[in-house]
């Protein structure tokens, strides 16, 4: 993924410095609370959410169990639109063919919508590199990359930043990129938005290549769709002469009509609203009508691999609504810039280490950056079950096992530092394989239960010292069943 996010630490030791900066921890808070009590009140408005929320679990899941079909259609229904379609294994694939269209254009300058993919990718740096200057002009994205900073939030990536703070952000950096902030700029939000929108109304008209991703793609018209709140979007798709959209293949789906599902279930599981304010969609180029050249990156970068795990892969259903980021207490206190990825909170905690692997400290970190609470589940609007997802990557953390790896299986070597877990779990199965063994350990544990240590000891000390352990009770369940019911027989 992007190499803004290469040499992070793994997320205990970036959490353990976030949970400190109280003005994050405050502002997370204000945030995230705002948007989830508006978007349990959206959700309830509509009294099938359930068969909607099943449905687009149902469209996703056809969708990628025939995924070579659909991708297929829809190349063939782009090409015939008059688009280009371009097919990218990895980040440096894709990075390489941006890069060249761009080049090839003869520009220097890109202005983009919002984009999760190219944050993936690390696409700004790599066009950077080649003499490119890429414009984010999103709000939250604009604030973000004025302070030189990284997105913490799939949908609001400069949650972390107050509105004062923005307010300096404007005030000390957009002459270095444009037209810079009034004299005197307040921090009051329309203020602010003046001065975003004054900024970035010379880039949309002098921009001439487009970069965008896409909400969904719809295979059998070859229409790309993108979801958003501000109108840059539409500038962007709009007004310049060529458009280079980078998305990755999950977001394809079949029909018109699958688009309904989503369309409802969206705005309403993401910005609390029933209908998103602006919703473009585009199919090829059409003569003297916006942009006359269109580039398809269809991004894979470990999206095969992920599709190869039965588990897993549901979580390429995802459509970045971030609700199980707002209702997430892990993401809560230690914000999204200590998942080390483009996808923070509960979704990046089971994405990313599937998209990059469990190799590095930090990715094999990320399946624990969870209390198990099931609340992202439960938001969940196309039924990720993300708690079971992770515990399904703990195993392969601490276990290794067979994986799929560029299209090819490989065994993977368990994570190190997991040894005593590892030691743990092999004891206990041993010992639940004996239930003699088992029930000499559970009496024995019962009749020494006043001498147990309020606290474990060795490397179960950190654990035990914010929790209870359990009471011991006086007798174990087999015991009591076999006194009361089992008659002296040993069921
Ligand atoms: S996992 Fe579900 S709740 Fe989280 S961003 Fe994706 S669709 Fe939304």
């Amino acid at each position: 993924m992007s190499g803004t996010y290469l040499g992070m630490p793994a997320f205990p030791e970036a959490a353990a410095k976030s949970t400190q900066d109280t003005q994050l921890r405050g502002n997370l808070r204000h945030a995230t609370h705002t948007i989830r009590a508006k978007r349990a009140v959206a959700v309830a408005e509509l009294a099938d959410w359930p068969q909607l929320r099943a449905a687009g679990a149902a469209v996703k899941d056809r969708t990628l169990r025939h995924l070579d079909h659909y991708l297929e259609q829809l190349e063939t229904a782009v090409t015939a639109a008059g688009g280009v379609v371009h097919w990218a294994a990895d980040a440096a694939e894709a990075n390489r063919i941006v890069t060249d269209l761009v080049r090839a254009t003869g520009e220097t300058e890109v202005v983009k919508v919002k984009s999760m993919a190219t944050q993936e990718i690390g696409l700004n740096e790599a066009l950077a590199e080649a003499g490119i200057h890429a414009y984010e002009t999103d709000l939250a994205e604009l604030i973000v990359q004025l302070g030189d900073d990284l997105p913490s939030h799939i949908l609001v990536p400069a949650i972390h930043k107050n509105r004062s703070e923005i307010r300096d952000i404007f005030t000390e950096r957009m002459g270095d990129w444009g037209r810079a902030a009034p004299a005197g700029l307040s921090d009051e939000p329309a203020d602010l938005a003046d001065a975003a929108r004054l900024h970035l109304r010379e880039k949309f008209l002098r921009a001439k290549v487009a970069i965008s991703g896409a909400n969904f793609m719809v295979a059998e018209t070859g229409t790309l769709v993108v979801l958003e709140s501000e109108g840059n979007g539409r500038m962007c798709l709009t007004l310049p002469e060529t458009l280079i959209s980078v998305v990755g293949i999950e977001k394809t789906i079949p029909t018109w009509q699958d688009l309904e599902i989503y369309l409802q279930t969206l705005p309403r599981s993401s910005t609390a609203e029933r209908m998103n304010p602006y919703t473009s969609t585009w199919t090829g180029t059409t003569e003297g009508d916006g942009p006359q050249t269109f580039h398809l990156v269809l991004l894979d970068n470990g999206r095969t691999d992920t599709l190869a795990d039965t588990v897993g892969r549901q979580a390429l259903r995802c459509i970045r609504c971030s609700a199980c980021l707002n209702v997430c207490p892990v993401y809560e206190r230690a914000g999204g810039h200590a998942y080390g990825s483009a996808y923070p909170g509960p979704i990046g905690a089971i994405l990313t280490p599937q998209l990059r692997g469990t190799a590095s400290a930090l990715d094999a970190s990320l399946p624990y950056a969870s209390t198990l609470c099931g609340a992202c589940y439960e938001v969940c609007p196309v039924a990720i079950d993300i708690p079971e997802v992770l515990v399904h990557l703990r195993e392969r953390v601490v276990e290794g096992g067979a994986v799929t790896l560029r299209g090819t299986r490989a065994v993977i070597k368990p994570a190190k530092g997991h040894a005593a877990e590892r030691a743990a779990m092999r004891a206990a199965r041993w010992t639940l394989d004996h239930p003699a063994t088992l029930r000499a350990g559970q009496r024995l544990a019962a009749r020494t239960r006043r001498l147990h240590p309020a606290r474990l000891p060795g490397p179960g000390r950190a654990w035990s010292a914010t929790r209870e352990l359990p009471a011991v009770p006086a007798e174990s369940f087999r015991d009591w069943w076999q006194r009361t019911r089992g008659e002296g027989k040993n069921t």
